[in-house]
């Protein structure tokens, strides 16, 4: 049986830093051989927060109903969206939620409150100990919020702070970790392995890396989504052989898509 491929984090020109038509995404993906997609197009509610979210999403909900009279046959493709700091306004994340019949939500953390993306901050101007303190526990506190389908590329801070000399390691937080993976686990909720560092130049390292995909498996977690997290359609899939081979390394077998909010198992 041919290989199953599923990109459960995608963005189109929905997105505020996305330029992608929904109808190329679908196409490349088609190319690449995925079976299902998701577009998961950008709703910050931090900092980042745009006021014209709903006519973006509304947008994407019309443009992949168009999208599926066109490939539906070929490809599966699921209306998403990746919701950004949803703790930072839970009146607003649920008005979000409620205002589209999304098939899958992501959750994910770019910043700490009232702080800037890590993709904005240098390495002097703050106490990274202290940040990323902020950001492990900012990311415990949207695990038992609980509004996701999955948890979204957990070690984004260190795509930008980098494992140097002063900067805590994920393994520092382990406890914390395990709080989360169980949450995680006894809510049936999947953890995204993110691998858009792995078609980059230079590459960087999986979000997260195999050490929290074993620690999730311990803890309990069945569930993972695989996400390219590709704002260009050519990178749809890209690095998705290696996280396969991660994620049965961590003990999984099986990866997620889902559809109506509902989650189907495919093996990996
Ligand atoms: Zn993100
Ligand atoms: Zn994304």
């Amino acid at each position: 049986m041919a290989e199953l491929i599923f990109d459960n984090h995608t963005h189109s020109k929905h997105s505020f830093d996305g330029c992608e038509e929904v109808f190329d995404i679908c196409r490349s993906a088609i190319e690449k051989g995925v079976k299902g997609i998701a577009i998961t197009d950008h709703c910050e509610l931090g900092v980042y927060y745009l006021d014209d979210w709903h006519q973006q999403l509304s947008e994407l909900k019309d443009e992949i109903a168009a999208a599926r009279e066109q490939f539906g046959d070929r490809l599966d493709i699921s209306f998403g969206v990746e919701l950004g700091e949803p703790t930072h306004d839970p009146e607003l994340a649920a008005k979000v939620l409620n205002s589209f019949d999304y098939d899958f939500v992501l959750c994910s953390i770019h910043n700490v409150r009232d702080t800037k993306d890590f993709y904005f901050l240098s390495d002097t101007q703050f106490d990274r100990k202290k940040m990323i303190d902020l950001y492990f526990a900012e990311q415990l506190e949207m695990a038992k919020q609980n509004l996701f389908d999955s948890f979204a590329h957990l070690t984004y801070a260190y795509r930008y702070l980098g494992h140097s000399a002063g900067t805590p390691e994920p393994r520092d937080y382990e406890e914390l970790l395990r709080e989360l993976f169980k949450t995680l686990a006894q809510n049936g909720k999947a953890l995204e392995l993110n691998t858009s560092g792995r078609y980059r130049t230079p590459q960087l390292e999986m979000m997260p890396t195999l050490w929290e995909f074993k620690l999730f498996k311990e803890c309990g977690g069945e569930f993972v989504t695989l996400g390219s997290d590709a704002h260009k359609a050519e990178f749809i899939s890209g690095g998705f052989d290696e996280g396969k081979e991660l994620l049965k390394a961590a003990g999984f077998q099986y990866q997620c898509f889902f559809k109506n909010r509902e989650r189907k198992c495919y093996k990996l």
